[in-house]
């Protein structure tokens, strides 16, 4: 089999939402390529393509960094995705074997998209209404879901994706979501809830890693002079009427360490008292409901430690700094601790232990002692 056959035996595109891949080099069975950092710098490791073959096939696909996870790439044959821990070489290399022609999608970790949005979106729909926020800098229309009571002055915010790549952290919101939006509570009765479950809407769907984006990423927006149209009608928003929680669901970095466990950050005195005070209700919760993916609160990342440190301009300090009563960013990791990854339904049902726990939390806070 010659090199130039071979190529035009292979299509491999970023073409779809959520595409990236640079292709270096196709020789024999095996495939150099690259994530698209595109204007991220220095770095980040989000990659996601699709590979259409026309014959049975074992191929090597080769990366120059280590940016595959500790099961091999996330696998899609075209009926939903998994992982096989024999694709896995090292953290640079990964084998497949394709037994079938046709298309198959590989993935750092396993993508969400605006159309997985949707689906889930027609769940919670009978309870929940979509808006239109603002128009992106790629003329998408950015929107944001409510429910609850509309009536009430206070509000309960979720976001996520300020990082485009951030995916698994949606599967948390879903499971939140169906338990604020879909049970009968106090949260629900008391409050309205606003969602925002694509800050970078254009990174998400043009597959960019979002993370580091330069001048400056979405998180990073809560400035004077806001850059992404979203950050500037989020922060007047959050501005417009009294805020009482806020949730910013995202990913840490790809794995090891730290990176690996559920955590929330917290920031530093005042702020970190309620996030302790949450932190605690999440993890009696987490324990109680038996949640196959854990939760403790020594993995909270501490302001002052690890990377967190220095008062960044980010979310979660904005809505502390705008009054809100508890406001925090929660890192969901790519694959987790264990000796199998993390997958979509044990996230939703971590989720859903969330959603109680923020149940519980709003019981016991008495509210009115705020406001006395
Ligand atoms: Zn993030």
């Amino acid at each position: 089999m010659d090199k130039d056959k071979l190529s035009t035996d292979i299509i491999i595109t970023d073409q779809f939402p959520g595409g990236n891949i640079t292709v270096d080099r196709i020789e024999g069975n095996d495939i150099d390529i690259s994530q698209d950092l595109r204007d991220t710098k220095p770095w980040w490791h989000y990659w996601n393509f699709k590979i259409v073959v026309n014959r049975p096939q074992k191929l090597f696909f080769h990366f120059k960094d280590e940016i595959i996870g500790y099961f091999g790439p996330a696998i899609n044959e075209g009926n939903g995705w998994h992982y096989d821990k024999t694709t896995f070489i090292d953290h640079r290399n990964f084998n497949y074997d394709f037994l079938h022609s046709g298309t198959y999608q590989f993935a750092f970790s396993i993508p969400y998209q605006v159309e997985d949005f949707e689906r889930f979106f027609e769940i919670i729909s009978p309870q929940s209404k979509k808006h239109f926020a603002v128009k992106t800098n790629s003329g998408r229309d950015q929107f944001y879901i409510t429910a609850g009571n509309q009536k009430s002055d206070s509000f309960i915010l979720f976001t996520c994706r300020h990082h485009a790549c951030e995916s698994m952290a949606e599967f948390v919101l879903e499971g939140i979501l169906m338990e604020l939006i879909l049970t009968s509570n106090p949260v629900i009765r008391d409050c309205a809830i606003y969602c925002f479950p694509f800050i970078d809407l254009d990174g998400v769907e043009n597959g960019d890693q979002g993370k580091d984006r330069q001048p400056h990423d979405h998180n990073r927006d809560y400035i004077d002079e806001p850059i992404y149209p979203i950050t500037k009608f989020l922060m007047k928003f959050i501005k417009s009427k009294p805020l009482l929680y806020s949730f910013d669901l995202h990913c840490p970095a790809k794995y090891y360490d730290i990176h690996d466990y559920m955590s929330l950050i917290q920031l530093e005195a005042p702020y970190n008292k309620e996030q302790e005070r949450f932190s605690r209700c999440l993890e009696k919760q987490n324990h109680q409901d038996k949640c196959s993916i854990e939760y403790l609160q020594e993995h909270n990342i501490v302001h002052g430690k690890d990377w967190n440190i220095g008062k960044s301009k980010g979310c979660s300090r904005f809505c502390n700094e705008s009054g809100a009563k508890l406001a925090l960013t929660f890192e969901t990791p790519y694959f987790g601790h264990r000796n199998k990854p993390y997958m979509p339904q044990e996230l939703r049902e971590f989720g859903k232990s969330f959603g109680k726990a923020i149940i519980q939390y709003h019981a016991d806070s008495n509210i009115k002692k705020f406001e006395n």
